[in-house]
């Protein structure tokens, strides 16, 4: 973050400008009760202010989050912004409140959960009429925050910020992150959940997204069957969210509704598989139905590829969160989603036809993505089937780097294939047998008679590879030595990784280390290799 060279004025007139039209709380119910106390709300929100922090300080800044609120790319000294977000100081046209949702976690049912500890502040209305709706995460409690303290640690803050800003750059649906605020107030977490609570810095976010709506936000009102309410949010949804669909009858609309959400859901898990990104708590409450990428917690990226790798110690035991198992878990949400909103529809048959698409679009959607990763013109039915599971297979079978891997493996010639190019991928030399090398070997064979078979430019092919496949990603370890250093006082590697994630498919000359596979020390490390939920 540049924290010079921006006058005051110029950022308090930019503050100045943002117009705020705050659909939500204008067009659905309130909660009656004003008071700040944990409750059960019979509304979709509750007016709450974010609590003010002794000492709020600007740590992280994305110019691409801000420019969607026409706020400076450049900070300037972080003074002002600071103090707005971080919860501190309300602009005129600010109403925050924090909404009620219910949700499925880990496969069961929870009831009310809420914005716990996230606050909004209101709608923008950007220059180009764009609509963002400006979220805290960490701005103290709400009547949503159970037992809870509605704050958040650095470390998590941290992943969030950089994590939200990555995955946009890298082309994933996500929710964004303006704005990383340390808030000069500790706050104790018991990280490994064994009896240890320590003090640990807090931090807000500032998230910005079209809407933070969830599937729970509709589990919860149909919980309690009030079908009114349900109808309500729903048609607050489409109109705000959902504009283009317009069919006149509200039954084709609701059900075009789902339609919409489940190709989004499958499109974002394909991109999730694509990038070896594994959420970690995919509850139905951590489902955004614009099909982001929303509630970055213990999530984590494959380091060697391994399809049953959760990073989220609380699901260690049963893995429901692992990486292979994301397409399913989708599938497992939405059909809560439809369940949800089975009142307002009356008719099953239509919701499980659209269910049972779901399978159809992310296999589609799954085939065209290995395509692109592998560099074929276009997925060849069950020929590509063959060699992509013999692929997966050798990938499983020895600890392989799946970023390195994949990147590296545009640089094969399928003139004169060789494994020379992935050898930067393998964790362990040893594992690296004749037999190995062999199926390797015999495998590239047939990659490359394929490609040879599509008869495509090299270059075209190269192209097309390397905007599948990242150089960079946000390695666990990476995020993990930017929070140390962060804890240290030092914040200078929150803007370098930033500034690395923003051209992921590129190479940076000069930044090689942060494409590098993850270092032995990382490799049992509590923050690199799991994470628990704590935050
Ligand atoms: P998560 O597992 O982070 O998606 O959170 C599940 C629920 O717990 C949501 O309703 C959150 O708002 C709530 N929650 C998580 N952490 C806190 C916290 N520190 N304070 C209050 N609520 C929280
Ligand atoms: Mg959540």
């Amino acid at each position: 973050m540049n924290v010079t060279s921006t006058p005051p004025a110029s950022v308090e007139a930019d503050l100045a400008a943002l117009t705020f039209d705050n659909r939500f709380v204008a067009e659905l119910p309130a909660d009656p009760e004003a008071a700040n106390f944990r409750r059960q709300v019979a509304a979709c929100y509750s007016h709450v202010e974010p609590t003010p922090v002794a000492g709020p300080r600007l740590i992280g800044w994305s110019p691409e989050a801000a420019a969607l609120l026409d706020l400076p790319a450049d900070a300037g000294d972080g003074a002002a912004l600071a103090q707005v977000f971080a919860g501190n100081r309300l602009l005129p046209g600010m109403q925050p409140f924090a909404t009620c949702y219910g949700g499925h976690q880990f496969g069961n049912w929870a009831g009310q959960l809420g914005d716990g500890r996230a606050i909004n502040l209101g709608e923008i209305v950007n220059k180009k009429g764009e609509r963002w709706t400006l979220q805290l995460k960490g701005a103290g409690p709400t009547p949503y925050s159970r037992t809870a303290d509605g704050l958040a640690v650095l470390r998590s803050s941290l992943r969030e910020f950089l994590c939200s800003e990555a995955m946009f750059h890298l082309g994933v649906p996500t929710t964004r992150a303006l704005s990383l605020t340390l808030t000069g107030e500790d706050v104790i977490r018991d990280i490994l959940y064994d009896g240890h609570p320590a003090p640990e810095p807090g931090a807000v976010v500032c998230r910005v997204a079209p809407s933070f709506t969830r599937f729970g936000h509709f589990e919860i009102l149909a919980s309690r069957r009030d079908v009114d309410l349900l109808r309500q949010l729903l048609d607050f949804t489409i109109a705000t969210d959902f504009p283009h669909l317009t069919a006149a009858d509200a039954k084709t609309r609701y059900l075009n509704w789902f339609d919409d959400v489940t190709q989004r859901t499958a499109d974002m898990i394909v991109h999730w598989m694509r990038v070896g990104f594994v959420h970690g708590v995919m509850n139905t409450d951590n489902m955004s139905v614009l099909g982001l990428t929303i509630d970055y917690g213990p999530y984590g990226w494959l380091e060697d590829y391994d399809p049953n790798w959760t990073p989220n110690t609380t699901d260690a035991a049963t893995r429901r969160y692992r990486f292979g198992q994301q397409p399913a878990v989708a599938q497992w949400n939405l059909l809560q989603l439809a369940n949800a909103i089975y009142p307002l529809i009356g008719d099953a048959e239509p919701l499980n036809a659209i269910l049972g698409s779901y399978a159809i679009r992310y296999t589609e959607g799954s085939q065209a993505m290995t395509a692109d990763k592998l560099g074929f013109a276009a997925y060849n039915g069950e020929a590509d089937e063959e060699l992509t599971t013999e692929l997966f297979a050798l990938l499983g079978e020895v600890e392989t780097d799946m970023t390195l891997f994949f990147r590296n493996l545009a640089l094969v010639d399928p003139q004169a294939p060789s494994a020379a190019p992935l050898e930067a991928a393998y964790y362990q030399p040893s594992q690296l047998t004749a037999a190995y090398h062999e199926r390797l070997t015999a495998w590239l064979g047939r990659y490359a008679k394929r490609l040879q078979g599509d008869g495509r430019p090299d270059a075209a092919r190269i192209a097309q590879m390397n905007r599948a496949n990242p150089r960079y990603v946000l390695r666990n370890y990476l995020a993990q030595l930017a929070i140390d250093k962060a804890e240290a006082g030092d914040y200078a590697m929150v803007d370098e990784l930033l500034d690395v994630m923003r051209h992921p498919y590129d190479e940076q000359p000069g930044r090689d280390q942060y494409a590098e596979k993850r270092p032995d020390w990382a490799r049992q490390r509590p923050g690199c290799s799991m994470l628990s939920c704590s935050s």
